[in-house]
Parts: structure tokens; sequence; C-alpha cells
């Protein structure tokens, strides 16, 4: 008897809005190295600064945001110089701007329209490696994601996920790169989001159900820092750092990986975060911690923002405590003392 024993491994690959707006030939050459020796699935977000676009779109439906919408694909198809008509996705935005009333609530029209960003960079990306003589399959997530009807900030069912997971095996089973849209699902047949940032959610979902060897989140950051390096430029790389590090610290704001995305793979698949540009990975999740205190925070309104500090139970400094865990802390600074207040802590800490 033959048995026949796959010994590719199988690896989930999510690039950004940035990768595919302004790195899309980086992203490719990325794929194409995996693709040698891994089964690839990909996961996308929308381009760059679309979702924003596409929020302003539904809620005003002005036609100078539509023709801008369409502008941006037409002009990065161009760019590509790859040939891909957008039509029937164009004819069916217009429909839904037009019929706000059919859907059960004003943020399930909204999730519509926000779902046409990832759909374009899926059949984008889709035809780029295809022309790059990689076969390849887009696939919009609605017919493969189950969610919660929680709009606008939907949550993954695993359970009735996984029952049509075989959809991607499928694909995977013919050779082919699946091309997924990130950030979208479905709830009884209307579109949801997973809410901003979604796509590391998606990854991480897929990761799991198709038991990856590992997850990669590809941006235009090599990975998570100490602080944020646009606000305090001391910040550090960290190479390491744990599932409940990282899920702390999204929970309080960090923006590198999205909240719900450690929760799928926690304690069984490594999340790897990298930069598109220089394929640099800069930052693996896994049961290790990082031994080193990442600071995060959150915009409360105009006046009021958080700073969370994660990894340790005190910090010397003199502000006023908001919140506070087992292994983190959280201040209350007035909205224009909070870039200050983050080099301070940062400079207490790493002194
Ligand atoms: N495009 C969505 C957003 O801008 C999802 C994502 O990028 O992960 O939030
Ligand atoms: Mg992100």
């Amino acid at each position: 008897m033959v048995y026949k024993l796959s010994a590719k491994s199988r690896v989930v690959i999510k690039f950004g809005g940035s990768s595919v707006r302004d790195s899309f030939s980086e992203a490719l050459r990325l794929v194409q190295k995996l693709y040698e020796g891994n089964e690839v699935v990909i996961v996308l977000s929308a381009l760059k600064g679309v979702t924003d676009l596409l929020l302003k779109l539904a809620e005003s439906k002005s036609p100078e945001f539509l023709k801008e919408f369409e502008e941006i694909y037409l002009r990065t198809i161009e760019r590509l110089g790859i040939e891909l008509s957008i039509e029937n996705e164009i004819r069916e935005l217009k429909f839904i701007l037009r019929n706000e009333k059919a859907f059960p609530s004003r943020k399930a029209y909204i999730d519509h329209v926000l779902s046409f960003g990832e759909r374009l960079s899926v059949k984008l990306f889709s035809k780029a490696l295809e022309d790059e003589g990689i076969k390849s399959t887009p696939v919009d997530a609605f017919y493969l994601i189950e969610t919660n009807g929680s709009f606008g900030n939907a949550k993954v069912d695993l359970k009735k996920t996984k029952d049509k997971i075989w959809i991607v095996e499928e694909i995977l089973k013919r050779g082919r790169v699946p091309v997924i849209t990130g950030f979208l699902g479905n709830f009884n047949g209307f579109r949801t989001t997973l809410g901003r940032g979604g796509s590391d959610y998606t990854a991480s979902v897929l990761g799991r159900l198709l038991n990856a060897r590992a997850v990669l989140i590809m941006s235009d950051v090599k990975g998570i820092y100490t602080a944020d390096p646009k606000i305090v430029r001391d910040a550090k790389l960290i190479p390491f750092a744990s599932y409940e590090e990282v899920s702390t610290a999204s929970m309080l704001g960090m923006k590198a990986l999205h909240e719900r995305a450690v929760e799928p793979v926690k304690g069984k698949i490594p999340i790897i975060l990298g930069k598109t540009n220089n394929q640099h990975l800069g930052t693996l999740i896994s049961k290790i911690n990082a031994g080193m205190p990442i600071l995060t925070y959150k915009i409360i309104n105009e006046n009021l923002a958080s700073i969370g500090v994660v990894g340790v139970s005190e910090v010397n400094i003199n502000a006023q405590i908001y919140k506070r865990g087992r292994n983190w802390i959280c201040f209350l600074v007035k909205r224009e003392e909070l870039e200050n207040t983050l080099n301070a802590i940062h400079e207490v800490i790493f002194q």
C-alpha cells in the first residue's frame, strides 16, 4: 500500500493594506518564495485607506467618494499591468448604496459596503499571482466564515466555519493558492465585518482551522515594539512575546495585532509578525514570554487617553491609575499629555 504523505507545511500569510498598496511586488516575491516548499494560504486587507473611504461613502453616498474608490483600484490595476474588470463589483456597490432600506440595520448595510475593499484586493492579488505563473483562486470569506450578528464587530463561529473549511482544502489539493478576503464574514446571509484591523483575526481563524504550521502577519512595521515607535523614539522591537502578553496588549490598545487574533491559535500555532518590504520577520508570538514590558495607549475621547503597561504590576510614575490586572497596569492621562507621558513611562521602565 502506498501512503501519500505531504511533506509540505502549511502557512497562512496575511498582508496588510499598505503591503497591497505600496509593496505589492515584495508581497508577490514572498509568496513565490514560500510557495516552493509550503502550502500557502493568503489573507488580504483592503488597500490602505480604502476602508476609511468606504465608511465615508456608506454614510454620505456621495458620488465623489465612489469615484475615488473606483479610481484607486483602476490605478492600481494599471500600475501592476494586469487585466481585470471591476465592473461587476462597482455595479453591485451602486445598487447597495441605493438600497440601504433592504438591510436589517444601518450597520448591516455599512458592512456590505465595506466588503468591497477586501473583495477587490483578492481579485487583484490572485490575478497578479496567476500572471507570475502561480495558480490561484480568490475566495470571498462571505462563503467561508460564519459569524454572530454583531455587525461591525462580529465574532467568528469556529464550529460553523469548520464545516466549510473544505472549500479551502479543496483549492489547496489542486495545488492552487487560495487568496482569501480578511475582515469579512456572514451572518444569516448578510455580510458582516470583524472590527477594524480584523484581517489578522481572519488569518488566525484560518490558521487554526487549517492546522497551519504558522500564521504570518505582514505589514509595514517589523513587529511588536515596546511602545508605538511613531511616538516613542527609543522603542525597541520585541523578538518574542507570549500569547497572553500580546492579547492583553491588544486589549489595552496595541494596534500591531487585532484584539481577537490570538484566541483561535493560543497555545497551538505561532504567529509571526513581519515587514513585507524587506521580508524582515520581527516578532514571534508563542508560549515564550517577552520579558519586556509593552506600552500601549487608547484614545478615550478628545480630552482623555489611557496608557497600558503590560508585563509589570507597578510603575514609578506620578499618574492616575485607571485599571489594573495581574500583570498589567493602566493609567488615565489628558489627551494632550499622552505623547509625553508615554515617553516618560518608557524612560522610567527602560532606563
Ligand atoms: N480593511 C480593514 C480595516 O482597515 C481590515 C484590516 O485592514 O484588517 O480595518
Ligand atoms: Mg492591522
